[in-house]
């Protein structure tokens, strides 16, 4: 066990190639040219790259790194790399030179035909290239492999269309970046020259001992149980065991902070949650395509470190039927680069009025592009979740708290709001609104997107997947109905009263967005069917909605996606729903066929042998027939189960790939695995500890 003090500030970022380390290493001039390419998205010229590369690579090399990785994060949803080591061709001495080129910085090209493109790119083609996102700081990382130097990059096909999670991104942030200065402009800012959106993720988890998890095929396959019957007196262990985990995680948790902080991942929060082995991970927010590049190195710590510590770290969004699951929730915000969070209600009447202009352009985007929000947080494991009652419903709504929710009823019933809940009657002159103050108080959780005091929190994520998708959504529809505005704004003679009447325009076209209730209630599931809010129920279904006329003009209008590449995004995501559960179909018949069914076989003969013996020595031997009974009926359910999930599964595979073949997989294939889970709980339930064939959901959860 690692017991040893640190010094956080000491060892924070002492692996990043971060602005300190530039600003010493790197010649003034190509320093300046550096910071105007991240401040201002100028092009960095080859020579200023090759110096940079040059520092870059001296520097990586007294951290030890022997290689360097261009850093990617392609449509998979986990992190890519092909490492490359820094020698170069043997000299005639026989030694060998530590050479990186400015070229071998800005771009890479991995053989990228394994990688999903959706019909993107043609095999004979496969290649793509990778350029360096010089807005995210390179970084060492050591592992088992040594120390890489690792460039976090975009990656596109030749054609330049996007096959990764990071270009859309990038240009998602150019797009809502453009349109709040824009915004900000009318509103007499002259001095903020960037915006860009900040993002929290809060990244939920579950630990699991090492050595239990390899007894379970589904967890090493799937990520999560297929099977499991939840302990009847699993909650009853004493204080004293608790005591013992305590110390095991958190040993972990010091170990995964030190990590996260020497490549410069402020983790911040850290703490248990509601269900037994689950916990809780929050950095400190950062620009969006930080803190997606962050969240994918939490994820790989996580995993890294838990195995370290002999533990395995379950990212799925479910691993436990009947536990709570885990998601991500999204914190965002809109931040210039002078301080300026443009969700910040503020102090003063003008403030308030900007403040109540991006809200409601907010209400009105997230009201238009539900499906497009509530698609960003589709992934096979996140149909578990959402709508189960426990996570946030499948239908989006935004929460805005009880103050602003009553600024918004006074706006849409008189046209004007005068005063403010908590602060009483307000005289605010000229624009008719209240001051507000910051509602910290957001007593509502069940609520999928809601207003924490000075930003919207996404809860819908997905545990496993990246924040990628969901950014990219929420930066374009905002940058949308910014740009919106402002192309009425820019031309209004009135700038007050058309701001006004905006303000109140939106709030009330848009008022069937906003829910303050329980979002789990059945009662919330009828009203929002009145309201006429979409309610998706699963990834299938969400997938069409990439490719509406909506969404393709949204993207394209603001060139985050063109309509090809949004294409071939709901082709992979169909293909990835599709493998994801042919997968799970398949562990659960191996495990049926290879361990459930040959345990419940010998079991049923020990009963049998039971019931003769017991008879021959003439005693009533009732109890012991019914139970071989009940057991031998769950037994022929559970074959006959399992015959129609082979069935299934085959029909499937032979299925036309994409829409179809998932949708089948969803509508005939995942009711059939439930069909075959039931009767194995069922016996998982009454026979003996000792003749199950794996650690049951007792072990694995109070047992860490
Ligand atoms: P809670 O669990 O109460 O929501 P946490 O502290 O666990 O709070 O997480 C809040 C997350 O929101 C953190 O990652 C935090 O840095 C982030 N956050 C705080 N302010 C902002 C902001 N203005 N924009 C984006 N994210 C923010
Ligand atoms: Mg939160």
């Amino acid at each position: 066990m690692n017991t040893e003090l640190v010094n956080v500030a000491d060892i924070f970022g002492e692996n990043v190639f971060n602005e300190t380390v530039m600003q010493e290493r790197l010649p003034k001039k190509i320093y300046k040219n550096l910071k105007k390419t991240i401040e201002e998205g100028k092009e960095l010229d080859l020579e200023t790259a090759d110096v940079i590369a040059h520092e870059m690579k001296e520097w990586a090399i007294e951290k030890g790194a022997t290689h360097y990785t261009h850093w990617f994060q392609p449509l998979t949803g986990v992190t890519a790399e092909k490492h490359d080591s820094f020698i170069s061709a043997p000299l005639p001495s026989g030694k060998v030179l530590m050479s990186f080129s400015g070229k071998e910085l800005i771009k890479g090209e991995p053989d990228a035909s394994s990688f999903p493109s959706g019909g993107l790119r043609a095999t004979f083609e496969a290649r793509g290239y990778t350029a360096w996102d010089c807005t995210s700081p390179a970084f060492v990382r050591k592992d088992a492999a040594g120390a890489t130097l690792c460039i976090p990059t975009a990656f596109c096909s030749y054609k330049g269309e996007a096959l990764d999670q990071k270009t859309p991104l990038l240009r998602s942030m150019e797009a809502v970046g453009a349109q709040s200065l824009r915004l900000l402009r009318l509103f007499g800012n002259t001095t903020s020259k960037k915006v860009t959106p900040s993002v929290g993720p809060e990244q939920e988890y579950f630990l699991v001992d090492a050595e239990k998890f390899k007894q379970r095929k589904d967890l090493i396959y799937t990520g999560r149980t297929l099977f499991g019957a939840m302990p009847p007196k699993g909650q009853e262990l004493d204080d004293h065991y608790f005591g013992t985990i305590r110390q095991r995680i958190a040993s972990f948790m010091k170990d995964v902070n030190e990590e996260l902080w020497k490549v410069g991942v402020s983790s911040k929060t850290q703490h248990n949650e509601v269900a037994p082995a689950q916990h809780e991970l929050a950095p400190i927010y950062a620009e969006a395509n930080i803190a997606v590049d962050h969240n994918q190195l939490i994820m790989q710590t996580l995993k890294r470190v838990a195995s370290q510590h002999g533990m395995k770290c379950l990212l799925h969004e479910k691993p436990f039927a009947g536990v709570n699951g885990s998601g991500k929730h999204n914190n965002w915000s809109l931040t210039t680069d002078d301080g300026i969070n443009m969700l910040e209600p503020g102090k003063t009447p003008h403030e308030n009025t900007q403040f109540l202009l991006v809200l409601t352009c907010i209400l009105k985007a997230v009201n238009k592009h539900a499906d497009l929000l509530r698609e960003s947080a589709a992934d096979p494991g996140n149909d578990h979740r959402l709508g189960a009652n426990e996570a946030p419903p499948a239908i989006i709504s935004v929460f805005l708290g009880e103050q602003l929710e009553d600024v918004l009823e006074q706006l849409i019933s008189t046209g004007e709001a005068t005063h403010s809940l908590k602060g009483g009657t307000l005289e605010t002159g000229v624009k008719t609104l209240p001051d507000l103050a910051k509602d910290a108080t957001d007593r509502n959780r069940t609520s999928p997107f809601a207003f924490t005091g000075n930003k919207f929190e996404f809860r819908m994520v997905g545990s496993r997947d990246s924040v990628a998708a969901p950014n990219v959504v929420l930066n374009t529809i905002v940058a949308e109905a910014f740009a919106d505005v402002c192309n009425i704004l820019e031309k209004a003679d009135d700038f007050d009263k058309a701001v006004h009447d905006l303000i109140k325009e939106y709030a009330i076209e848009n008022q069937r967005i906003v829910f303050n209730g329980d979002g789990y209630s059945e009662a919330w599931v009828e009203e929002a069917a009145r309201r006429g809010l979409p309610n998706i129920r699963s990834m299938v279904e969400a997938i069409p909605a990439m490719t509406t006329e909506k969404a393709v003009n949204l993207f394209e209008r603001f060139n985050v996606f063109t309509k090809a590449e949004l294409e071939s995004r709901a082709e992979i995501q169909y293909e990835s729903y599709a493998k994801a559960i042919n997968i799970e179909a398949r562990t659960m018949i191996d495990m049926t066929s290879k361990q459930i069914i040959p345990a419940i076989m010998g079991y049923t003969k020990t009963l049998a042998d039971t019931v003769i013996s017991v008879k021959t020595a003439g005693a009533d031997a009732s109890v012991q027939s019914e139970l071989l009974a009940e057991v031998s009926a769950l037994l022929v359910e559970t074959r006959n189960a399992l015959n129609v999930l082979i069935q299934v599964t085959e029909e499937a595979a032979a299925k036309e790939e994409g829409a179809v073949q998932a949708n089948y997989y969803y509508t005939d294939v995942v009711p059939a695995m439930e069909s075959l889970r039931a009767p194995v709980d069922k016996l998982e339930m009454i026979v003996d500890k000792d003749v199950w064939p794996m650690p049951s959901y007792g072990d694995l959860i109070f047992e860490v």
